[in-house]
C-alpha cells in the first residue's frame, strides 16, 4: 500500500488499484485541510486517509448540484440513457477493482463483494432501462372544455446518505434512481467505507456525467454535513439508508422545508419455519440470511421462529452448519469476514452476555476471535423465554436466536410483534399457507422458501419503523419524480369548424 498524500488527499494505491481520496464537487476532486483514516477490519491497518469534508464543502456541493439541476433535467431521455450505459460499461470493466476495494474496507468475503458488485451494476442498468420508458397520461377534463395531461418531473437536488454494510449497492441503487429521474445528487458516504463510493463516482465522472450532477462528500461529522444541507430549502429530496434513529432525525429536519424524504431503515426480520417446511432448504437459507455480511444486514434473519414439531431437527442442523462456517480475511477461502469495527465486536460481547443472562442457551460460538482484526464466532442461541427488551433488538451481528412456537397462528403473531416491518421469511411446502400467512405478515417484503430477496425488478423497502418508500422495481425511480399536471383549455368545436 502506498499513501501518496495524506493532507492533500489525492490518491491511494491499494492492491494495485488507485483510488481518489478527495471530495468530488462540481466535477473536481478536492482536498481538505484534515483527513480521517479508513481501517481494514480484517487486520486493523489503516488503508487510506480520506478528505474530511466540513460545512463549507457541504454548501459548495449543494451549490454545484443546484447550478447543474436545470441543464441535467433538460437532457433528453435517450442521451441520458446512453450516458448511463457508458457508465455501466465502465463499472463492468472495473468490477474486480471495486469488489477488492469493498473487501478491504468492509471485510466481506470476496465472493460476497463480487455478488454485491453484480447486483449494484444490475440496479444501475435497470434504471438506465427505465429512463426512456417514463410515460404520462392524457384524458379529457371531467366537465369538458379542457384536457388533463399528467406527467412527471425530477424532484430536484437530492441528498443521498448511505451506510457501510453494502458500500456499493446502497449508493448505486440510490444514485441510479435519482440520476435516471433527472435529479442532481450529493452523496454522503459512510466514514467506514468511503473508498467504494469514490471508485463508483469516478466511473460516473469518466463516463461523462457533467460537473455538478454528481457530488461526493466524505466526512467524519455526518450530522454537521447533513444538517447544513438539509437546512437549505433548495435541497428538495433526502434519501437515507441507515438506522431508524438517524432516519427519524432526518425526517424532523425534512419537516422544516417540507423536503421530500425516502427512508430505508432498520429491521427485525422474522425467519418463520412452519411444520411442513423443507428443513434442509430452510437451514441452508437461514445460514445465508443470518451470516451473510457477518449478519450486518437490515434484511438479516433477526428472529428464527420454528414450529416445535421440527425445532429439534432444524436446530441441530443449523448449529452444525454454523459450526462449519470458516471465518477470516475476506481474501482467503472463508464464509464470513470480520465485523466492521472493534466497537461493533465489543457490542456483540455485551449483547451475547445479556442474552445468556436473560436465560438464552448458548449452542455454538459466543466468543470473539483473537485479532488482529475484529472477528467474532458465528453464534447460535436458543431462546425459551423471550426477554421483551432483547427480543426485538436489531442484532446486526453474526448472532442467531432461535425461538419455538406451537402453531402457525402463534408464529405470525410473534413475527408481527415488532415495531419494524422490513423483511420477513416464510418456509412451508403448502402454497396456500404461504400465500395466506405472507399476506398477514406486516412487512414490506416476504421471502417464501428463500432467504435472499434483493432484485432490481423488485420494490425493496419496509413499513412501520423500517421506512418510507421503495428502491428498485417500477416504484424506485418515482421516489425522485413528482407528478405534474397540465390543464389545457380547448375549444371543443375547433376541430369541426375548419
Ligand atoms: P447509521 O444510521 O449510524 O449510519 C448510516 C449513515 O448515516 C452513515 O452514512 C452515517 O455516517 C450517517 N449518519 C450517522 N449519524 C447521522 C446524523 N446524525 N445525521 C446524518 N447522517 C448521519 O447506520 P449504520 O450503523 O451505518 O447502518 C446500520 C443500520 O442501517 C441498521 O439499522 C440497518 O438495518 C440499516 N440499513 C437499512 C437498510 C435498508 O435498506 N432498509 C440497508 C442497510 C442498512
Amino acid at each position: 500500500m502506498t499513501i501518496l498524500s495524506t493532507s492533500t488527499a489525492a490518491t491511494v494505491t491499494l492492491r494495485a488499484h488507485t483510488v481518489r481520496t478527495g471530495l468530488y464537487i462540481d466535477g473536481e476532486w478536492r482536498s481538505t485541510p484534515s483527513t480521517f483514516p479508513v481501517v481494514n477490519p480484517a487486520n486493523g491497518e489503516i488503508l487510506a486517509e480520506m478528505a474530511d469534508g466540513g460545512e463549507a464543502d457541504a454548501r459548495s456541493a449543494l451549490e454545484a448540484a443546484v447550478a447543474a439541476q436545470d441543464d441535467w433535467r433538460a437532457w433528453g431521455p435517450r442521451a441520458r440513457a446512453n450516458l448511463f450505459h457508458r457508465a455501466h460499461a465502465l463499472l463492468m470493466e472495473r468490477a474486480e477493482t471495486i469488489a477488492e476495494i469493498m473487501v478491504l474496507e468492509s471485510g466481506k468475503p470476496l465472493a460476497e463483494a463480487r455478488s454485491e458488485f453484480q447486483l449494484s451494476a444490475d440496479f444501475f442498468l435497470w434504471y438506465a432501462e427505465q429512463i426512456a420508458h417514463l410515460h404520462g397520461t392524457y384524458a379529457s377534463g371531467s366537465t369538458g372544455g379542457y384536457r388533463v395531461v399528467a406527467t412527471h418531473q425530477p424532484v430536484g437536488p437530492s441528498l443521498l446518505i448511505t451506510p457501510w454494510n453494502f458500500p456499493l449497492l446502497m449508493i448505486a441503487r440510490k444514485a441510479g434512481a435519482a440520476l435516471a429521474a433527472g435529479c442532481t445528487v450529493i452523496t454522503k458516504s459512510a466514514k467506514e467505507t468511503p473508498l467504494t463510493s469514490a471508485v463508483f463516482v469516478e466511473a460516473l465522472h469518466d463516463a461523462g456525467f457533467p460537473p455538478g450532477v454528481v457530488n461526493l462528500i466524505h466526512t467524519r461529522s455526518s450530522a454537521r454535513i447533513s444538517s447544513t444541507i438539509m437546512a437549505d430549502p433548495r435541497l428538495r429530496k433526502v434519501s437515507f439508508t441507515g438506522s431508524t434513529g438517524v432516519g427519524s432525525t432526518l425526517l424532523e429536519q425534512a419537516a422544516k422545508n417540507i423536503t421530500n424524504a425516502s427512508m430505508e431503515l432498520g429491521g427485525d426480520g422474522p425467519f418463520v419455519v412452519l411444520e411442513d417446511a423443507d428443513i434442509d432448504l430452510a437451514v441452508g437459507q437461514a445460514i445465508i440470511c443470518k451470516f451473510r455480511n457477518a449478519g450486518q444486514a437490515c434484511v438479516a434473519a433477526n428472529r428464527i421462529i420454528v414450529h416445535s414439531s421440527i425445532a429439534e431437527e432444524f436446530t441441530r442442523k443449523f448449529v452444525e452448519a454454523t459450526r462449519a462456517l470458516r471465518v477470516g480475511d475476506g481474501f482467503d477461502a472463508v464464509d464470513m469476514g470480520p465485523v466492521i469495527s472493534s466497537d461493533q465486536r465489543d457490542r456483540l460481547g455485551r449483547l451475547v452476555g445479556d442474552l445468556v443472562e436473560s436465560g438464552a442457551e448458548l449452542l455454538v460460538g459466543g466468543r470473539e476471535i483473537a485479532g488482529p482484526g475484529y472477528f467474532y464466532e458465528p453464534t447460535v442461541l436458543k431462546i425459551t423465554a423471550p426477554d421483551p427488551a432483547l427480543a426485538n433488538e436489531e442484532l446486526f451481528a453474526p448472532v442467531a436466536t432461535i425461538y419455538t412456537v406451537d402453531s402457525t397462528e402463534e408464529a405470525i403473531r410473534f413475527a408481527n410483534d415488532t415495531g419494524y416491518g422490513l423483511a420477513a421469511y416464510l418456509f412451508t411446502e403448502d402454497i396456500s399457507s404461504a400465500i395466506v400467512a405472507s399476506e398477514r405478515l406486516e412487512f414490506g417484503m416476504v421471502g417464501i422458501n428463500r432467504g435472499i430477496m434483493a432484485d432490481p425488478a423488485a420494490p425493496f423497502g419496509g413499513i412501520k419503523a423500517s421506512g418510507l418508500g421503495r428502491e428498485g422495481g417500477h416504484d424506485g425511480i418515482y421516489e425522485f419524480l413528482e407528478p405534474k399536471y397540465l390543464a389545457i383549455t380547448v375549444d371543443e368545436t375547433t376541430g369541426t369548424k375548419r
